[in-house]
């Protein structure tokens, strides 16, 4: 179905008074909330669902996953820190709408998704609306080693723990660049502690760990992860 002019005002109105509200509950990074002005969250959600797009609320998006609460992605945007052509992976595709925040961030952006026809969805979407993102199908607990290190990984789903993989694809710091970040929901299936992890030095052990806010993911799955 195609959009109308008046439907592309609308929503431009609507984002607008998204990015206000994710300002009141205390997004702060301009950037991030340009881009999340810039992305039709619309086109990512059900036809059925679009004149909730723009409240700030998760979603249905199939096979009992959910795009996240635009304010969740705002937050993990934050803790991101991306600067742009930043290397960026994403664990956990799925409707492809936090891929596209990253995009107008101008980060280089990766993104594994470990159902096949969630990502296949998600990657004729991103490519429909001219977003750039390299995309897996597979186990993102295993990262993506071909294209690391990572200035920051963030993963959309919760964890019970941190997989480990994740840690070392993240960049060792040097003087053109500070080390990569880890955003990343611990604490298993009944909710967990947004979390990130920054890399600080060359060793195993350099990273620096600091605890959020709580938020309730749908769960991550996969080798590098206990969640039942
Ligand atoms: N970032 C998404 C939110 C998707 S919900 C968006 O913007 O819409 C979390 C997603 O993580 C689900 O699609 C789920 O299938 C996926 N997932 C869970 N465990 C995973 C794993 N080990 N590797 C890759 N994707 C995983």
């Amino acid at each position: 179905m195609a959009a109308t002019p008046s439907d592309d005002r609308k929503y431009r109105h609507q984002r607008e008074r998204l990015a206000d509200t994710l300002r009141e509950r205390g997004i702060t990074d301009g950037r991030v909330l340009s881009a999340i002005e810039a992305v039709p969250r619309h086109a990512f959600v059900d036809p059925a669902l679009r004149d909730r797009a723009y409240a700030d609320e998760a979603l249905p998006i199939g096979l009992n996953q959910t795009i996240s609460q635009p304010f969740t992605v705002a937050y993990q945007t934050s803790l991101l820190e991306v600067a742009p052509d930043d290397r960026i992976l994403e664990v956990g595709t799925g409707s492809g709408y936090q891929s596209a925040v990253l995009c107008e961030m101008g980060a280089r952006v990766f993104s594994v998704e470990r159902h096949e026809d969630l990502l296949a969805r998600a990657r004729r979407l991103l490519n429909e609306l001219g977003y750039d993102v390299r995309t897996r199908h597979g186990d993102g607990t295993k990262g993506w080693p071909a294209f690391a290190p990572y200035d920051g990984i963030v993963v959309t789903a919760g964890a019970s723990d941190v997989p480990a993989p994740l840690l070392r694809q993240l960049r060792e710091p040097s003087e053109e660049h500070p080390g990569g970040r880890l955003v990343i929901p611990v604490g298993g299936r009944g909710g967990q502690t947004m979390t990130r992890f920054a890399r600080t030095g060359t060793g195993p052990h350099d990273y620096e760990r600091e605890d959020f806010h709580s938020f309730r993911f749908v769960p991550l799955v996969g080798e590098h992860e206990e969640n039942e």
